[in-house]
């Protein structure tokens, strides 16, 4: 199998990699078992600096890392950049908190002395998408390695540069040799990886399917495993919010990467009293966006990764637009294999469109209007997905109390949603489970042991 590397922004192929064979696939496993041997002794401090290591040569070689994921999917350059120095900070992040996150927690026993010690599991294998090629990877790496796990990636088949690039970082960085392997292989070949016996478990950041398939093999061999999906989040706008500052964020919390992100805001609900001032001053941040050279610093907006996923989206739009819904902003684009769609709102939308029901991973914003903050949850919760939201009102209580009625893994108030090292992600419903990041996210992949002590 080939692994071909193509620019979306011009359909160029930039490189072809052959995959991994089998034999190279069970030995980079074995390789990366042996290492975990040795690797789960070390300590926290030798740890931590091979972490900070990786954390100096992302930012040395940002330039380098940041061109090969605008060129292989699209993004704009200044969001690569960030998303380079984001990986930093998490690698930095866990370096100095892995110590404490996994020291023993004692336990309030009836009798002696009882505690919680974490141990390592073995070797990891992670199945990565491609709309933040190396954020991805790195807040699952990060505190996977700095719990005393080896990893295996197996990347998304359209970034195999990305998967690469991020291998030499931790080679780089001076880790020892395979503790962090790139698998080069097709989604086919990863029952066989969950299945191979030095693999102890799995993370998937993927989509709902990917993630039912990867659940069931994991399940079939009694593996553990955290599935990272999909998501429709809410961004609701109650009528006492900051309408100019919720409406110019807003805009961010959609187009970010082509609004290629599970936490993107999808479905904006608004109150009736601002939905119409919202919608104007939406539309008009929504002009500002610079269209053009994913590769040029000023560019806000590409395309997206693949023109395969241009045409989905477009697929989703026409039947939203067949049941009855109704263009607000943007122009329908032609079917032409590019990779470009145009930012849009959708208005009028019913429970059985694709806009209504479904995940758009794109530049499409669904507006829903609604009579009260009830009505507003309601909607929220009308959705298979559950992975975070954000709430806009300048009532702390009451926004309080709304968050904690919204069916999600996170809801952030009077902000977007977005990931931190400081606090945990993931989500529920069919967004999928476990966490990531904060102290949550580097003791899913621990034996969480009790230790209890006469
Ligand atoms: P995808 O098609 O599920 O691919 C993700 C990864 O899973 C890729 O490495 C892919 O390999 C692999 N894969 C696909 N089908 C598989 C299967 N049946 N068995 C095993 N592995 C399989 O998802 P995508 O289209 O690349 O990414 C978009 C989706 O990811 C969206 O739904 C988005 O919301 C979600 N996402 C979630 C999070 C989160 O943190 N919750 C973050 C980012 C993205 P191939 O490339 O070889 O097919």
């Amino acid at each position: 199998m080939q692994f071909r590397s193509i620019n979306p922004f011009d359909n160029q192929i930039l490189e072809v990699y052959e995959g991994s064979t089998t034999e190279q696939v069970n030995d980079k496993i074995e390789k990366a078992h042996q290492a975990y041997l040795q690797w789960k002794n070390t300590s926290f401090e030798e740890r931590s600096a091979l972490m900070q290591s990786a954390a100096a040569e992302l930012l040395k070689n940002k330039k380098i890392y940041s061109e090969s994921i605008t060129m292989e999917m699209g993004k704009p350059i200044k969001e690569a950049i960030a998303e380079i120095e984001k990986c930093a900070t998490v690698c930095s992040f866990y370096a100095e908190k892995a110590k404490d996150f996994l020291k023993d927690t004692p336990l309030d026993t009836p009798h002696g002395n009882g505690y919680i010690h974490y141990n390592p599991l073995g070797v990891v294998l992670a199945v990565m998408p491609w709309n933040f090629p190396f954020w991805q990877v790195f807040r699952f790496a990060a505190p996977a390695l700095m719990a005393g796990n080896a990893c295996v990636l197996k990347h998304a088949s359209s970034v195999p540069k990305c998967a690469l690039d991020i291998e030499t970082v931790f080679r780089n960085a001076g880790f020892p040799q395979h503790i962090f392997n790139t698998l080069l292989i097709g989604s086919a070949d990863v029952k066989g990886v969950i299945e191979h016996e030095s693999v102890t478990a799995v993370t998937l950041t993927g989509s709902e399917n990917a993630g039912k398939s990867v659940a069931s093999t994991a399940g079939g061999v009694l593996k553990k495993c955290v599935l990272e999906l999909g998501g429709s989040d809410p961004f609701i706008v109650l009528k006492d919010a900051d309408i100019k500052t919720s409406a110019k964020i807003a805009v961010k919390a959609r187009m970010l990467n082509a609004g290629q992100s599970c936490i993107a805001a999808k479905r904006f609900i608004l109150e009736k009293e601002i939905a119409e001032d919202f919608t104007k001053q939406f539309a008009e941040e929504l002009e500002k966006l610079i269209h053009g050279n994913p590769m040029l610093f000023d560019t806000d907006f590409g395309t997206l990764a693949r023109p395969d996923l241009a045409e989905e989206i477009l697929d989703q739009v026409n039947e939203s637009l067949r049941q009855g819904a109704e263009i607000v902003y943007g122009k329908l684009p032609k079917k032409n294999d590019s990779a470009y769609f145009p930012p849009m709102i959708l208005g009028n939308l019913q429970p059985g469109m694709p806009a209504y029901d479904e995940e758009i991973f794109g530049p499409v914003a669904s507006f829903f209007v609604v009579e009260n903050a009830d009505e507003a949850v309601k909607i929220a919760n009308e959705s298979r997905f559950g992975l975070g939201g954000s709430l806009w009102t300048e009532d702390e209580n009451k926004a309080k109390s709304l968050a904690s009625q919204i069916e999600s893994g996170a809801v952030y108030i009077n902000q977007m949603m977005f990931s931190d090292p400081s606090a945990p992600f993931g989500g529920i419903k069919k967004s999928g489970y476990g966490r990531e990041l904060s102290y949550l996210g580097i003791r899913e992949f621990t034996n969480q042991k009790t230790i209890w002590v006469k």
